[in-house]
C-alpha cells in the first residue's frame, strides 16, 4: 500500500499547501484503507482564495462569454479524455460501482455541455419605445466570487452542477468539496488548468465545517451553493442569507414510491430495487418507503426481497458487481442502528442485511428490507442514506399522498402504474419537485431545474439550465433616450 496521498488547495492558479494543521482520512470504503488525507483549511486560506477569486473576476467578468465558454469546451474534453481514469477515482473514493461512477461523470459533463450555451443562454430582452424615443433593455450581468459547498455521494457530479455554470456566467469561484471525498475534485482541477482559466477564476478549498462556514461568512462572496443534509443545508442558507449572500442549499430526502395494483411488476421492480439499492442508497433522490396500494402488496414484497437478494456485493471495482460499500465506518454503524431501531419500532425486518455474508474489510452493509412500517416510525420518517427499503402499505392513492405531503422532505415521489389517468393525477397532485413516473430515480437533466421542495432546498433559483444561469447572475434594466 502506497502511502496516502497529502491534499493540497488550488488558489490563484497555484497549488498550495492548506495552512491547517489538522486532517481527516480519506477511505476507500471498499477496503477500509486510508488513501488520502484532507487538510482542514483556515479562515486564512478562505481569505486567500477569496482575495485571488476577487482579483480574476475584474477580467473574467468582461470577457465575451464566447471566450469564456471557449475554456469551457476544452475543460469538456479533457474530462472526457479522463473519463474512466474520473470514473476510478470517484469508485476508489466512494465506493460506488464503477457503472454508477460512469454515470455520475457523465451527468458532471452534461453541465459542461449546457453551460457551453452561454452566449445563447445569457442573452437579455428589450423593447423599443416604452415612451416616445425611450428603449428599454434588460442584461444579465454576474455576480462576483461565489462559493460552492460539496457532499459526499457524488463527489465529481455535484460540483459539476454548479462550477461550470457559475464560472460560464462570468463569476469566479471558490470549491470545498467534502472532506471525504477530495480525490476526484483534486484531479478535476488539475485538468481545468489546461483550460486556458486566467488564474483565480477556479479555486479549491479543502476541508470541513470552519471553511464552509468561513464561505458562507465571508464578505468578498455574493453567493453560495450548498448540497447536504438537511440541518446543514438550513443553517448554511441561514448563516449565508444573514450575511446578505444569495444561497440555495440543497438538503436531504426521503423518498417515497407509490405501487399502484395495476403497475407491471416485471418491469417495475428491477427499477425500483435499483432505486432503493444503487450507489448502495446513498442518492438524494434513492427510493426510501415503497408504497403499495390495496392487493399489489405481497407480492411487490416478494419481488423486492429477491431481487435485493440477488444483488452481488463487493468492491465496486470490481465489474460484476451491483452494489458497492456504504461510505465510511462511522456510517455504516448508523445505517445499522436504524435496523435495529427498525426492529425495536415494531417493524417486520424482511430481508435482514447484516445476515448477508460481505467482504470482511470494507464498510459494507447488506441489502435490507423492512416491511409493516407505519409512517410515525423512525425508520419511516428520517433519512437512513442507506441500502434499507422500508414499506409502509397504503389502502389507496389518498392515503398515500396523505403519508407523503405529511413529511417534511419533498425532494422526489414516483408511482408505478399501466394507468395514464392514475400517473396523470400523481404528477399533477405531487408536491414534491421531482417525480416519477414509472421511473425510480427521478434524475436531475443540466437543461431542466432540479432541487427540492420543503425541508429539501433552501431558496428560490433552482440548480441547472435556467434557473442557473439565473442564480448566477443580476438582472439591469437600462431606459436610453438618445
Ligand atoms: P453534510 O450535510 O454532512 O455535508 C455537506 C457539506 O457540508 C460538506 O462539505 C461538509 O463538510 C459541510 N458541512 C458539514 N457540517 C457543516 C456545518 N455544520 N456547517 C457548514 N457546513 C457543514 O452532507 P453529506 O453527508 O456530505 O451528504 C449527504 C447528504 O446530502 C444527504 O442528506 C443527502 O440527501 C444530501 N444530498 C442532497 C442532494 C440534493 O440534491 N438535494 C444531493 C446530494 C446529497
Amino acid at each position: 500500500m502506497s502511502a496516502p496521498q497529502l491534499l493540497e488547495n488550488f488558489v490563484g492558479g497555484r497549488w498550495l499547501p492548506s495552512r491547517g494543521e489538522q486532517f481527516v482520512d480519506v477511505h476507500n470504503p471498499a477496503k477500509g484503507e486510508v488513501i488520502a488525507r484532507t487538510p482542514l483549511s483556515t479562515g486564512a486560506d478562505v481569505d486567500a482564495a477569496v482575495s485571488a477569486a476577487t482579483r480574476a473576476f475584474a477580467g473574467w467578468s468582461e470577457t465575451p462569454p464566447v471566450v469564456r465558454a471557449r475554456s469551457l469546451f476544452k475543460f469538456r474534453q479533457q474530462l472526457e479524455d479522463h473519463f474512466e481514469e474520473l470514473a476510478r477515482i470517484v469508485t476508489t473514493e466512494h465506493g460506488k460501482t464503477l457503472d454508477e461512477a460512469r454515470g455520475s461523470v457523465r451527468r458532471g459533463i452534461e453541465c459542461v455541455e449546457v453551460a457551453c450555451g452561454a452566449p445563447s443562454l445569457l442573452m437579455g430582452y428589450g423593447l423599443e419605445n416604452v415612451a416616445a424615443g425611450i428603449d428599454c433593455q434588460v442584461m444579465r450581468q454576474p455576480l462576483g466570487v461565489c462559493a460552492v459547498i460539496a457532499p459526499f455521494n457524488f463527489p465529481a457530479m455535484v460540483p459539476l452542477w454548479f462550477l461550470p455554470f457559475a464560472v460560464a456566467c462570468g463569476n469566479t469561484l471558490v470549491l470545498k468539496p467534502s472532506e471525504q471525498v477530495p480525490l476526484s475534485q483534486q484531479r478535476m482541477f488539475q485538468l481545468l488548468e489546461q483550460c486556458d482559466l486566467p488564474p483565480g477564476v477556479v479555486n479549491l478549498v479543502h476541508g470541513g465545517r470552519e471553511v464552509a462556514e468561513a464561505l458562507c461568512d465571508h464578505p468578498g462572496i455574493r453567493a453560495v451553493s450548498f448540497v447536504g443534509s438537511t440541518d446543514v443545508a438550513r443553517a448554511v442558507y441561514r448563516r449565508g442569507t444573514q450575511a446578505g449572500k444569495r444561497v440555495q442549499a440543497l438538503g436531504g430526502a426521503k423518498n417515497f414510491i407509490v405501487v399502484m395494483p395495476d403497475a407491471d411488476l416485471e418491469r417495475a421492480i428491477p427499477t425500483i430495487a435499483e432505486s432503493f439499492y444503487g450507489c448502495a442508497g446513498e442518492r438524494c433522490l434513492a427510493g426510501s418507503v415503497l408504497l403499495p396500494v390495496g392487493d399489489v402488496h405481497s407480492e411487490a414484497r416478494e419481488r423486492l426481497i429477491e431481487a435485493a437478494q440477488s444483488l452481488r456485493v463487493g468492491d465496486g471495482l470490481d465489474p460484476s458487481t451491483q452494489m458497492g460499500p456504504v461510505i465510511s465506518g462511522r456510517h455504516r454503524d448508523r445505517v445499522l442502528s436504524y435496523v435495529d431501531l427498525g426492529i425495536a419500532e415494531g417493524a417486520r425486518l424482511a430481508l435482514d442485511g447484516r445476515a448477508r455474508k460481505v467482504p470482511d474489510q470494507g464498510f459494507f452493509v447488506g441489502p435490507t428490507v423492512f416491511d409493516a412500517v407505519s409512517p410515525s416510525m423512525r425508520i419511516g420518517r428520517e433519512e437512513i442514506f442507506g441500502p434499507v427499503a422500508t414499506i409502509c402499505p397504503v389502502r389507496d392513492l389518498d392515503q398515500a399522498f396523505a403519508i407523503m405531503d405529511g413529511h417534511p422532505n419533498a425532494n422526489a415521489t414516483s408511482i408505478f402504474t399501466t394507468s395514464g389517468k392514475a400517473a396523470r393525477d400523481f404528477a399533477h397532485r405531487a408536491s414534491s419537485s421531482m417525480v416519477g413516473v414509472n421511473i425510480g430515480v427521478a434524475a436531475p437533466m443540466a437543461y431542466f431545474p432540479f432541487g427540492g421542495a420543503r425541508d429539501s432546498f433552501f431558496g428560490d433559483l433552482k440548480v441547472h439550465g435556467r434557473d442557473a444561469f439565473a442564480f448566477y447572475t443580476d438582472q439591469k434594466v437600462t431606459i436610453a433616450r438618445w
